[in-house]
């Protein structure tokens, strides 16, 4: 057993903890950082991709941020990082009834009732976001699952399957446990309509998230101890002990930068309130998968989404050092779907760009990966009250902060920025 002088640990050195950090190194407080893993970054993760024999670096994680991101902007000019602007979707593409369809997105007899759906998802979305728990009609917006929300909809099947794939980048969950209102949300950013969430996600971070996590460390100076998960955290009067295997550091405060999935397995005493544990418990449903794609003969700007199963969202991102073109692709991780199977995403980018051939793929398992145990926050519907910040205020000397449950923004990298800043505060304010 080892002690250590220092006023706060962080625990976690993803984007909120690296924020905390910096707020509280600007604050004049020592922070010393303990991670999990052998790096920084968190569910922000850049590696080289392996079908390109590491020449080409790509964000596993998280990749896009929106143009009201303002703290991850701030913090890429302020630590010498640049932004490299999205590609525009040049082609829209959908993957109906087994052909693919560069006319429209919905079957001729179907356009009626399609409208009819994408006009009743605008209504919904706009009222959510005025804070409406239902919409005109008495229909619920919150505590329904998208599975039911789609069935109240009633729309045709190519609706369903298109809202299908842009729920593989929102609320990206099973259909029957995840909150609509994650979908809802999302489409609120464009006055409601689904097509309208990639025109937000509008630049990436060069060389990537990982870099800037590292760098906001870098410039708070604190001690990192990686490799070292967590176990334990014990609070008492006046300081709180971390306990990773066998050794035990101690400071004043923490701030426990983790999101819920995360702190499954940590013990605290004394034991957080019932509502955390019972937030912990239930952890939240994120569970796409993200993929990079290698091919040629898919131009740059393509954008086609399918029907409903496998791979159902895919971007031609950009082209690779050879000339060839890196797909960004999304579906769900469930008992059907075979990410990490070659043969299967091949035949599954074939189906949705049927002229390509598929070089390679490469990705990154966030459900089986023990400090992350999801990808981002998707609410179970009927609990969304558990990751509603009120829930994760400070506790003893413990302050809490992750995208998560972010009061603004939460599910991004900016939300966790916010977070981590939050948590500093209620550091910097305890007596
Ligand atoms: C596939 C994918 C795509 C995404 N796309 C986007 C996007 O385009 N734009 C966007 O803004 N956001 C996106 N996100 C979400 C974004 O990545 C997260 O919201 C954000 O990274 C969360 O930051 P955080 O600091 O709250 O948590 P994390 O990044 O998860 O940080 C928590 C840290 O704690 C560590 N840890 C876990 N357990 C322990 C332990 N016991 N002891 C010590 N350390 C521990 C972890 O290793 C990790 O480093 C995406 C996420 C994924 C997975």
């Amino acid at each position: 057993m080892s002690t250590m002088e220092t006023d706060v640990i962080v625990v976690g050195s993803g984007m909120a903890g690296a924020a905390a950090a910096l707020k509280l190194a600007k604050a004049g407080k020592s922070v010393t950082i303990i991670e999990a893993r052998d790096r920084c970054g968190g569910r922000g993760f850049m590696k080289p991709y392996a079908g390109d024999d590491g020449r080409t670096v790509l964000e596993y994680g998280g990749a896009w941020i929106t143009p009201w991101h303002d703290r991850i902007r701030a913090l890429v000019e302020e630590l010498g990082l640049s932004l490299r602007p999205r590609h525009p979707v040049t082609t829209r593409q959908w993957l109906r009834g087994g052909e693919i369809h560069t006319d429209s997105s919905a079957a001729r007899e179907d356009v009626t009732a399609h409208e009819r759906a994408i006009a009743r998802v605008a209504v919904d979305a706009i009222l959510l976001k005025k804070g409406m728990a239902a919409n005109e009609k008495g229909e619920a917006l919150r505590g329904i699952s998208f599975a039911d929300y789609l069935d109240r909809l009633d729309c045709p099947k190519s609706t369903r399957d298109i809202f299908s794939a842009w729920w593989t980048v929102s609320g990206n969950g099973d259909h029957q446990t995840v909150a609509a209102s994650e979908f809802l949300g999302s489409c609120s950013y464009d006055n409601g309509l689904a097509e309208g969430m990639i025109r937000f996600w509008t630049d990436t971070v060069v060389p990537g998230m990982g870099a800037l996590a590292d760098r906001m460390i870098e410039a708070s100076g604190a001690k990192r101890i990686l490799s070292s998960p967590v176990t334990r955290i014990t609070t008492t009067a006046d300081t709180v002990a971390i306990t990773c295997g066998d050794t035990t550091y101690r400071a004043k405060a923490c701030v426990l930068a983790l999101g819920v999935n995360q702190m499954k397995s940590l013990e605290f005493t004394p034991q957080l309130s019932q509502a955390k544990r019972d937030a912990i418990a239930l952890g939240h449903g994120g569970r796409s998968f993200k993929l990079w794609i290698k091919a040629e003969g898919v131009p740059v700007g393509t954008l086609v989404t399918g029907e409903g199963s496998g791979i159902e969202f895919a971007f031609a991102e950009r082209k690779a050092e050879d000339g060839s073109t890196l797909i960004v692709a999304f579906g769900l991780m469930n008992a059907a779907n075979r990410p990490g199977d070659a043969q299967w995403v091949r035949e599954q980018a074939s189906r949705l760009f049927p002229n390509a051939r598929v070089l390679s793929h490469d990705w990154h398992d966030w459900l089986d990966d023990p400090f992350a145990r999801g990808t981002w926050v998707a609410a179970l519907a009927g609990h969304e009250d558990g990751l509603e910040t009120e829930n994760w205020q400070p506790e003893d000397r413990i302050a809490f902060a992750s995208s998560d449950y972010a009061r603004e923004q939460a599910g991004w990298f900016e939300g966790a920025v916010i977070a981590g800043e939050d948590a500093a505060d209620a550091v910097l304010n305890l007596k």
